[in-house]
């Protein structure tokens, strides 16, 4: 997925001392101005979730900064129904019909799964009724303009329940700061297992197959990164989940993605079953370019979102994938894959440069070009003695000394470590504004039949 940030979601830590102890401690709140908005999710063991919004200040609209689709307008559905939905530029907002202001509005929302063009669904339901919670889907602003990371205060009421938010787990009752892209909260009461560095929430109700690949895939992709990169400074969590229920529009689907120190993936849909039955490679693939934006994120410590340049950290994570899979002795998927890539780009840039494949709907020639690139420059490193993790480490690195996030960059540091100025001034072309340059780049960079050159 697109939204690749690495912003530590802030706590609220939960007061631990007695009440008579605590009334003699002013409270930090008292102190600050409120914030801005605020929301409560009530979560109850089945049946509709209830979303309430709690503004400082009565204001005219809740501004939302994506609008991903009519999802909301279709799922969200105010109690109080003088309340509408309305498109705002590329996100939306929530206003009175009769204009007047409000400083509080309660929606409910049935917490199914629904699949959003680059942006990560609210829910993914487990098959025994834990629920998994995206935040970022809540955020909100009371003013324009909204950038969609503005820190949300939110706090979860599931009775009954464990809640898992970043970091802390409580029981019925939790509140943390969505902050960033935000992050995923575990409703339910499935215990944690720690296991190869990971505290890992799995479906009890996924195919015996998936466990299987599960137990071996993502900590056998962690491993060999960590060979390159070093351990992780925090064991990741990680959530899995399935929820074979039909969807009204028949969608069967599988998203996977990462937040900060969160790897995640569910499969939804009657029939999903079947869709699991194949071959597996794709998972470990999968696993292993979510663990290479983890090593990501903690390499550069600061956001990885923009889209316009998502060749760099989503080819850069499919290359990854691949050097940990060819250190595996997987050269036959690695081939599999560097194919489609490649056909994948080309298509592409036969259409449009990937300076607008965002913009247009293409966003996944950013996967496909990004990886051809990647593994170009690691071919081309390793003339030198050095090699794509030597990169990264000087690449995210620097981000995280300072360095800003710009394909400029991404060339500088390329050449620093020895890459040719042809070969940079090919890596230009290929992600430049100039399709058919772009096109004569990706035959000079992509190998033709065998990646195993190495
Ligand atoms: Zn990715």
């Amino acid at each position: 997925m697109a939204a690749v940030r690495f912003v530590r979601a802030g706590l609220i830590a939960a007061s631990s001392c007695a009440l008579a102890a605590c009334a003699t401690v002013p409270s930090t709140d008292d102190r600050l101005p409120p914030d801005p908005v605020a929301a409560e999710l009530a979560v109850p063991d089945g049946g509709d979730v209830e979303l309430r919004y709690r503004l400082a200040e009565p204001t005219s609209a809740l501004h939302f900064a994506d609008r991903t689709g009519d999802y909301r307008e279709t799922a969200w559905h105010p109690l109080d129904p003088t309340f509408r939905w309305v498109a705002e530029g590329d996100g939306e907002r929530l206003e009175r019909a009769d204009g007047r202001a409000f400083d509080s509005v309660a929606l409910t929302v049935t917490p199914r799964y629904r699949s959003l063009v680059k942006a990560y669904g609210p829910f993914s339901p487990f098959s025994d009724g834990s629920l998994l919670v995206y935040s970022g889907q809540f955020h909100a602003c009371a003013d324009l303009p909204c950038d969609g990371d503005e820190p949300l205060p939110l706090t979860i009421d599931a009775p009954g329940r464990g809640i898992a938010t970043p970091g802390e787990r409580s029981h019925d009752h939790a509140r943390f700061v969505s902050e960033g892209s935000g992050s995923n909260v575990f409703v339910g009461n499935l215990a944690p297992v720690a296991a190869d560095g990971f505290n890992a929430i799995v479906d009890p109700g996924l195919p015996e197959a998936m466990r299987a690949r599960l137990a071996t895939g993502l900590p056998d992709a962690m491993r060999r990164l960590a060979d390159a990169y070093g351990p992780l400074s925090t064991a990741p969590e990680l959530y899995v989940s399935i929820d074979r229920r039909a969807q009204p529009d028949g969608n069967v689907s599988i998203q996977g993605g990462t937040l900060p120190n969160q790897i995640f993936m569910h499969f939804d849909g009657e029939g999903i079953d079947q869709k699991l039955a194949g071959p597996t490679d794709w998972i470990d693939w999968f696993f292993a370019h979510e663990a290479g934006h983890l090593y990501q994120q903690e390499l550069a410590g600061s956001l990885l979102g923009d889209d316009r340049i998502a060749w760099i950290h989503e080819g850069g994570a499919d290359a990854l994938a691949a050097l940990v899979f060819t250190a595996e002795g997987r050269d036959a998927y690695v081939r599999q894959r560097t194919t489609e890539a490649r056909d994948a780009c080309r298509q592409g840039l036969e259409q449009r440069p990937l300076t607008q494949a965002a913009a247009s709907g293409a966003f996944d020639m950013h996967y496909a070009c990004g990886m051809i690139l990647a593994l170009a420059l690691d071919r081309e490193l390793r003339a030198q003695g050095s090699d794509l993790h030597a990169f990264d480490r000087r690449l995210f690195g620097s981000v995280k000394a300072g360095a800003s996030w710009t394909a400029d960059h991404w060339f500088a540091t390329a050449r620093e470590l020895g890459a040719s100025g042809a070969f940079v001034a090919q890596a230009r072309a290929l992600v430049g504004a100039d399709s058919t340059a772009a096109l004569a780049a990706l035959a000079q960079l992509a190998p033709q039949n065998s990646t195993s050159e190495r």
